[in-house]
């Protein structure tokens, strides 16, 4: 089922969903039945599953000289979407980037996802690899997140890349896209970011899932704003508890969000990493229960391979 849908009959209540990532290559796909068994009690419809594409390293060879290798760390976001629709019976999210991929392999990626009855896909662009300074798109790959939700909306229209194919079957994809309350960080200002964002749904974007946010006003003025450029689709927050002290430093530079003042004074008076836990689970069960309260479609939680911590927010909103 369409994640559209989904909450489109729900509308009288606040549905949970998670984010989770694969597992470390050669790990086993237990770890994520060890997540997300203990979640299934909150009811998810959905369950995201995130996208990692390879990044390079440089090993020593024999011969003192350094070779290049590329070095994907956690494959499999598309078997474990399947292993997660047949074991629980709910709708897997697979997240689908830009970067890594040319307009065919995205093709023959959106053909396998079709066959294996994955209805719902994230359309991101990706961030740039840890040697590279931007984004460097594939040759014939897309260069924005619009590109591919272009490519998704028109293979949902039986338009794919080779123009010879006879009656070729439509997808049927619902396309979640991200959204950022506090402006993604490459985007000269606010409102160019908004107008991006607008560009993604003019195209076919179906819902937004928002990048984490710590503070509840951030979301309701990007919803406003949304509403007021004509975004008119469900706009779901994305959440993450803080469990650590030193996020108070590594979520502002990996994510380019703001902490709020009271948040980061209770954390730095915590002893120790239990404590700073605690303190993040509290804060996400408020920020969860005043969204709940304005009326969101749907909360969407970061597990970060973290399930009791999830599962200690979810148990407050039941
Ligand atoms: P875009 O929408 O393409 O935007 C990127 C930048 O370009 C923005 O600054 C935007 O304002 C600008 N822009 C957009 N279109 C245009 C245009 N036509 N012309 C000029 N400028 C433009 N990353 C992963 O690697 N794997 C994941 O699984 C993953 N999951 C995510 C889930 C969520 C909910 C979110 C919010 C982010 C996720 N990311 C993930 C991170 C994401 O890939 C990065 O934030 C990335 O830098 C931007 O992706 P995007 O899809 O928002 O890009």
């Amino acid at each position: 089922m369409k994640v559209t849908d989904i909450l489109a009959q729900h509308q009288d209540k606040t549905l949970v969903s998670f984010e989770i990532l694969p597992p470390l290559k050669g790990r086993s796909i237990d770890s994520i039945t060890k997540i997300l068994d203990p979640l299934m009690e909150f009811k998810p419809p959905f369950v995201d599953v995130t996208y990692h594409r390879e990044e390079f390293e440089y090993k020593q060879a024999p011969g003192g000289y350094f070779e290049k290798i590329a070095v994907r760390k956690r494959p499999g976001t598309v078997g474990i979407c399947a292993a997660i629709k047949y074991r629980y019976n709910i709708e897997a999210v697979p997240h689908i980037l830009c970067g890594g991929f040319s307009r065919e392999e995205t093709e023959n990626a959106l053909i396998d996802l079709g066959f294996l009855g994955v209805q719902n896909i994230l359309a991101l662009r990706g961030d740039a690899r840890k040697m590279e300074k931007k984004f460097v798109p594939e040759l014939d790959g897309h260069a924005y997140a619009l590109e591919l939700v272009e490519q998704i909306a028109r293979m949902n229209k039986g338009e794919y890349l080779d123009q010879d194919l006879i009656n070729p079957v439509k997808t049927d994809f619902n396309i979640g896209v991200a959204g950022y309350p506090e402006k993604h960080f490459e985007a000269a200002n606010y409102e160019e970011d908004l107008l991006c964002l607008k560009k993604k749904i003019d195209a076919g974007g179906d819902y937004i899932v928002t990048q984490m946010f710590f503070n509840n006003a951030a979301y309701f003025d990007f919803v406003k704003d949304c509403r007021r450029i004509g975004i008119n689709v469900p706009i779901i927050p994305g959440l993450k508890p803080i469990t650590r002290v030193s996020q108070l430093n590594s979520i502002p530079s990996s994510f380019y969000i703001d902490l709020p003042e009271d948040l980061v004074k209770s954390v730095r008076t915590c002893a120790d990493d239990a404590a700073a836990k605690q303190v993040g689970i509290e804060w996400c069960i408020q920020q969860s229960k005043e969204l709940v309260q304005f009326g969101v479609p749907c909360l969407h939680y970061y597990t970060m391979g973290d399930a009791k911590t999830t599962a200690a927010i979810c148990k407050e909103l039941v």
